[in-house]
């Protein structure tokens, strides 16, 4: 999810233009929302492509 296109309801510009005090709580929990999510899923998604790397170099190791 962007918050490039939300607009603020309170002074109805851009809330990534941060220009009053809703603009930038709301971009701010919107930013800590994404990176919590993305530091949640980031050791996850390591392991996957580790696995998923490991089972491709096998498979081709074994066909070649
Ligand atoms: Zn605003």
């Amino acid at each position: 999810m962007t918050y490039d296109r939300l607009v603020c309801a309170n002074c109805a510009a851009p809330v990534s233009e941060g220009r009053c005090p809703v603009c930038r709580a709301s971009r701010e929990r919107l930013q800590q929302q994404a990176g919590g999510v993305f530091a949640q899923l980031s050791p996850a998604m390591l392991v996957a492509l580790m696995v998923l790397l490991l089972a491709v170099g096998l498979l081709l190791h074994q066909t070649v």
